[in-house]
C-alpha cells in the first residue's frame, strides 16, 4: 500500500516537475540566491529546460538584512518571489523544495517539497548555488541564545529581541536586570557586525530615545566583539582604523582579540569575563550548506567545494558550483564570498552551459571583475575599497545608497526602500518597529 502511495506521489511529482520534455536537456539549479538566479537568467536563450529549486519561495537581498533587523525596512522590501522568473522566462520552472541528496552516479538529486515528500529529479547539467549558513565554530548550542542573520526569519527574530529587550527594561524594578536588558553584544566584527552595531546605535540614540518615560534607551550599551585583532578584517588596515574611530563616535564599544567562550541565557563569557546581556547576536562566521559535500569532491575548511577554473567539479562532467558555496582562487587569492562574485560566477556558468548546448566550448576560465567592497557605518558614513582606491565618509555613503537601491531585485522594492530611507533620514523614525506576536519579549 505504502509503495503504491509512494508511486502515486512520485507520478504527481513528475507531473509537477515535468515542464521538462525528454528530448531537451535539463539544467537543474539548486538555490535561488544571487548566483542561482544569475545562472538561470544567462540560460534564457538556451535550448534546455531549466529547473530552479529553492527551499524558500523568495530571493533575499542579504546586504540589507541588517536594516530589517533594526526596524528600518520590512521583509517584503528586500525580497522578491523567485517564481516570477517563470513569468519572465519561458524555459524556467521554479520548484519550492529542499534538496536533501545528490547522486552523481545516477545523475539525480533528491528534493523534498512541502506536502509531496521526497522525489528524485534527473539532470543533464547541475549548478549548485546553495550559499552559506551561520557557523558557530563547533558550538551549535550558542544558536539558541545568539541568532545569526541569514534569512528574513532571522532578521525578524533579532528585531523582536531588540525591541522586546526595551519593553522588559521598562517594566522591571531590578536595576541589574534593566542593565542586562539594555546591553547588546554582537559577536563578529566583519561587515555584518559593524553595519548592525552602527544601525542599532542610531535606533537607541535617535529613534527610541523619547519613547519610554521609565528608561532612556540612549544609555544602552552596545558591544562589538571579535577574536581577531581588528574590525573589517577583509578591508585595508587604514579603513579598519577609520571604522573603529567611527564606531567609537557612535558609542559602540569595540573589543578585539577577545574570544567568546560561552553564550547562555544570561549573556556571554568572553576573554574570561562575563558580560550580562539579554541580546547576543551572532555575526561571526559562515559555513557552506551541506550540499557541496554531497558531491564527493574536495571542500575547504568552510565546506565550500573546490572547483576548477571553469567552476566545474573535477571528475563530474556537467556539474558546477557557484557563489558562496564555491571556493574559487584567482591569482593565488580566494575570490571573496560576496554578492558580485556570486552574480558573475552564476552568469559565467549559465553562458558556458548555453554554449555547450549549442555544441561549442568556452575556452576562457572564469575571471572575477572586482567592482569594489563596501560597508556602511550608520548614517552618512560608508567605506569603499577597490584596488588601490580607499574612500570613506559622506560621499562614499551616497554611492553606497545609490548602488544598493539600484541592485534591489524589483522596481517596487527600489521605490519602497527609497521612500523608507528618506523618511528615516529626515525624521530619525523607523517604520517597521513590530515585535512578531509569536515572540514573547525576552525569548
Ligand atoms: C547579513 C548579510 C549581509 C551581507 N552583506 C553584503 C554586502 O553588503 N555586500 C555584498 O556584496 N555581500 C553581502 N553579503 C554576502 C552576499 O549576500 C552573499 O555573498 C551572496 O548572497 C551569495 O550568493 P549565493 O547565491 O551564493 O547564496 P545565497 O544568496 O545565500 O543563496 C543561496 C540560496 O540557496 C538556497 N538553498 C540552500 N540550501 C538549499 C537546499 N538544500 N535546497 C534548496 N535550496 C537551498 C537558499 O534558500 C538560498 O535562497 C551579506 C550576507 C549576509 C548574510
Amino acid at each position: 500500500m505504502s509503495a503504491m502511495l509512494a508511486e502515486t506521489r512520485s507520478d504527481e511529482a513528475t507531473a509537477v516537475v515535468g515542464a521538462h520534455r525528454p528530448e531537451r536537456k535539463r539544467v537543474v539549479i539548486i538555490g535561488g540566491g544571487f548566483a542561482g538566479i544569475a545562472a538561470a537568467r544567462a540560460l534564457r536563450h538556451a535550448d534546455a529546460d531549466v529547473l530552479l529549486i529553492d527551499r524558500r519561495n523568495h530571493h533575499i537581498f542579504q546586504p540589507l538584512l541588517y536594516q530589517v533587523a533594526t526596524a528600518i525596512l520590512s521583509p517584503a522590501e528586500i525580497a522578491a518571489p523567485i517564481r516570477q522568473l517563470e513569468a519572465k522566462q519561458r524555459n524556467v520552472s521554479v520548484l519550492l523544495a529542499e534538496v536533501t541528496g545528490v547522486d552523481l552516479a545516477s545523475r539525480t538529486i533528491e528534493a523534498a517539497s512541502p506536502g509531496v515528500g521526497a522525489r528524485k529529479i534527473g539532470f543533464d547539467y547541475l549548478v549548485v548555488a546553495t550559499g552559506m549558513r551561520p557557523n558557530y565554530f563547533g558550538h551549535d548550542e550558542f544558536a539558541r541564545y545568539a541568532p545569526g542573520l541569514k534569512s528574513l526569519g532571522d532578521a525578524e527574530t533579532i528585531r523582536g529581541k531588540i525591541l522586546g529587550a526595551f519593553e522588559l527594561a521598562a517594566t522591571t524594578e531590578d536595576e541589574a536586570e534593566r542593565a542586562r536588558q539594555m546591553t547588546f553584544v554582537l559577536v563578529g566584527a566583519g561587515p555584518s557586525g559593524v553595519e548592525l552595531a552602527a544601525s542599532l546605535s542610531h535606533l537607541v540614540k535617535v529613534t527610541l530615545r523619547h519613547n519610554f518615560h521609565r528608561i532612556d534607551p540612549s544609555k544602552s550599551t552596545i558591544i562589538l566583539l571579535d577574536a581577531g585583532n581588528r574590525v573589517l578584517p577583509t578591508f585595508a588596515e587604514a579603513l579598519s582604523r577609520r571604522v573603529t574611530r567611527r564606531l567609537a563616535k557612535l558609542g559602540v564599544k569595540v573589543l578585539t582579540g577577545v574570544k567568546v567562550e560561552t553564550v547562555d541565557e544570561q549573556g556571554v563569557v568572553a576573554g574570561g569575563n562575563r558580560i550580562p546581556s539579554a541580546t547576543v547576536l551572532w555575526t561571526a562566521g559562515v559555513a557552506a550548506s551541506p550540499i557541496p559535500k554531497m558531491l564527493g569532491t574536495k571542500t575547504d575548511r568552510a565546506g565550500r567545494a573546490l572547483v576548477d577554473p571553469f567552476l566545474k567539479v573535477v571528475d563530474a562532467p556537467g556539474v558546477f558550483v557557484v557563489g558562496d558555496a564555491a571556493s574559487v582562487m584567482q591569482n593565488g587569492h580566494p575570490v571573496p564570498g560576496v554578492a558580485q562574485p556570486a552574480i558573475q560566477e552564476g552568469r559565467y556558468v549559465g553562458r558556458l552551459i548555453a554554449k555547450e548546448l549549442k555544441g561549442g566550448k568556452v575556452k576562457r576560465p572564469f575571471s572575477y571583475f572586482d567592482k569594489g567592497n563596501m560597508a556602511v557605518v550608520g548614517k552618512n558614513y560608508a567605506v569603499l575599497e577597490r584596488g588601490w582606491l580607499r574612500t570613506s565618509g559622506f560621499l562614499t555613503w551616497l554611492v553606497w545608497a545609490f548602488v544598493h537601491i539600484l541592485s534591489l531585485p524589483q522596481l517596487q522594492n527600489r521605490l519602497r526602500v527609497q521612500r523608507q530611507w528618506l523618511w528615516s533620514y529626515f525624521t530619525g523614525q523607523r517604520s517597521s518597529r513590530l515585535i512578531p506576536e509569536t515572540r514573547e519579549p525576552g525569548r
